[in-house]
């Protein structure tokens, strides 16, 4: 029997800045995936990584006064170590300056499309925002502005290679319209139909050598012109299959792969939804199963983006609450449309509902098992009303989490898992295990029976906890399973620590 296969990527941004948490919230939302595809025994590979060809890169880097290399592999460093503070399970990560399989992967998918009779050289004048690193129209401007990055495009003249994006109208439309290729949400598989129909230009995929300062990779037989950084970046998802150097694993993850999934910020849909399909249908190969797309993060209400120069460094945030902190915030807090604003005080709302919630239950199960039942709990099938509802919710919860994942909905996942953690709290409360205990010291059979009863409903609980909250807190996930296969109260009351805002 073949277990299913799941590729996941992130996005793989430009280096031109630090590391904000918009990208941090696409590598946690990907991560949640990976992990909880592992545990549902499918066979999983998860990529990230970084863009290190853009132009962007190179003024970042003049303005510096950096060699080029030496600036984008000091910034793509600060990507990468992304990875502790923010608890990620990527296998694979790659740059596209540097990888030894980035080249030959960008340079077979050209040739392929060249092949199938896509690209072709034409004059072009056009205005080129260097922030969305694409010729924008002039009806796309807001009061002469990229609407993305508030700046005046530049006027650009020059002969580029082009690919005929126009000739995919049709076939995109379908992909995308019947599904196979699914953009969740739906609002956004909408504004990505409404493109299309609003009928597909063909796109400039190639820019001159010297606007390009000699970074990027050459055209194949043009070495006049780089690769337009798109083309380039896109491939990334491929390239690090070894899709051109004849890997098994391009066949493996992405041919044979049941699902190939690409989570994207909504600035860049338009590259991934349709361009990247396109690319891929010329050259011959499959296509991206699903697109899942986030919306943006404001902080304390204003909008995040490492282009305008405002980061909100998710490393600092980390060493002050916590890796679960930011995690759980992410997961509980973003909703799956509609941009969310990030504020210190919210995070530490939530860092508070773990230690007071899930923290406390675990502990005070711990406690109270190690109180009335050191030598062990008796197993009973559920008899009381109480202990009947507890365990309904028990059963419904690895499903609705399924569910609510399979819908990329992280809210409705945690809901779900919070909700259990509610009745179990409620469970205590109403069951009151001490009173039983001091029924079970006088005698009464029944009172023992039912202590049995609330103490073994509560142990599942926090194991069932433990187990499926480990794709959204990895590390607070083996500290609970740790703490309670110890049955050690220490540990217990260890699991989370209370946040305290600076604002
Ligand atoms: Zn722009």
């Amino acid at each position: 029997m073949s277990r299913r296969r799941f590729y996941i990527t992130t996005a793989i941004p430009y280096v031109n800045g630090d590391p904000h948490l918009g990208f941090a919230l696409e590598c946690v939302q990907a991560d949640v995936l990976a992990r909880h595809r592992r545990q549902r025994v499918e066979r999983v590979r998860f990529l990230s990584g970084t863009d290190d060809n853009s132009l962007k890169n190179v003024e970042a880097a003049e303005a510096a006064g950096v060699p080029i290399a030496e600036f984008v592999n000091a910034r793509a460093a600060r990507f990468e170590a992304l990875r502790e503070p923010l608890g990620l399970s990527y296998d694979d990560f790659i740059r596209t300056s540097t990888d030894p399989r980035h080249r030959p992967a960008a340079e077979r998918l050209w040739r392929a499309c060249a092949a199938g009779g896509d690209l072709y050289e034409r004059y072009y004048e056009g205005l080129y925002c260097t922030g969305c690193e694409a010729f924008l129209n002039q009806d796309e401007l807001i009061s002469g502005l990229c609407p993305e990055h508030h700046y005046q495009p530049e006027q650009v003249a020059e002969r580029n290679w082009f690919f005929r994006l126009s000739r995919y109208e049709d076939e995109l439309l379908e992909l995308v319209g019947s599904g196979q290729l699914r953009i969740e949400p739906a609002q956004r598989r909408n504004e990505v139909l409404g493109f299309i129909r609003g009928g597909l230009e063909d796109f400039s995929i190639s820019r001159s050598r010297e606007r390009a300062r000699g970074w990027g990779i050459p055209v194949p037989e043009d070495p006049s012109q780089v690769v337009y950084v798109w083309f380039d970046a896109l491939a990334n998802y491929i390239s690090a299959l070894g899709y051109g150097t004849g890997g098994e694993r391009y066949r493996e993850w992405w041919e044979r792969s049941d699902e190939r999934v690409h989570a994207i910020g909504k600035g860049i849909i338009r590259f991934h939804a349709v361009y990247w399909p396109a690319i891929l249908l010329s050259a011959g190969e499959p296509l991206p199963t699903a697109i899942f797309v986030h919306d943006y993060l404001t902080v304390d209400g204003q909008k995040l983006s490492k282009s305008t120069g405002d980061t909100h460094d998710p490393v600092e945030i980390v060493d002050r609450y916590g890796t679960d902190a930011l995690r759980w915030w992410f997961l509980r807090d973003v909703p799956r449309t509609g941009d969310a604003d990030f504020r210190e005080e919210l995070l530490v709302v939530r860092a508070n509902e773990l230690a007071d919630g899930l923290g406390n239950l675990v502990n005070r199960t711990i406690t109270l098992v190690g109180r009335y039942r050191p030598q062990g709990v008796g197993t009973t099938q559920p008899r009381g009303g109480e202990a009947i509802a507890l365990h309904a919710v028990i059963n419904r919860t690895p499903r609705e989490i399924d569910n609510a994942l399979a819908r990329f909905d992280f809210r409705a996942a945690t809901a779900s898992l919070w909700q259990l953690v509610d009745e179990a709290n409620r469970f205590v409360a109403t069951t009151r295990p001490w009173e039983l205990a001091k029924g079970e010291n006088s005698g009464d059979a029944d009172a023992a029976a039912d202590l049995d009863e609330v103490l073994h409903s509560l142990l599942l609980t926090c194991r069932l906890l433990a187990r499926e909250l480990q794709p959204f807190l990895p590390a607070a996930s083996v500290r609970i399973a740790h703490a309670l296969a110890k049955s050690d109260p220490q540990l217990g009351r260890r699991l989370f620590t209370k946040a305290v805002s600076r604002t």
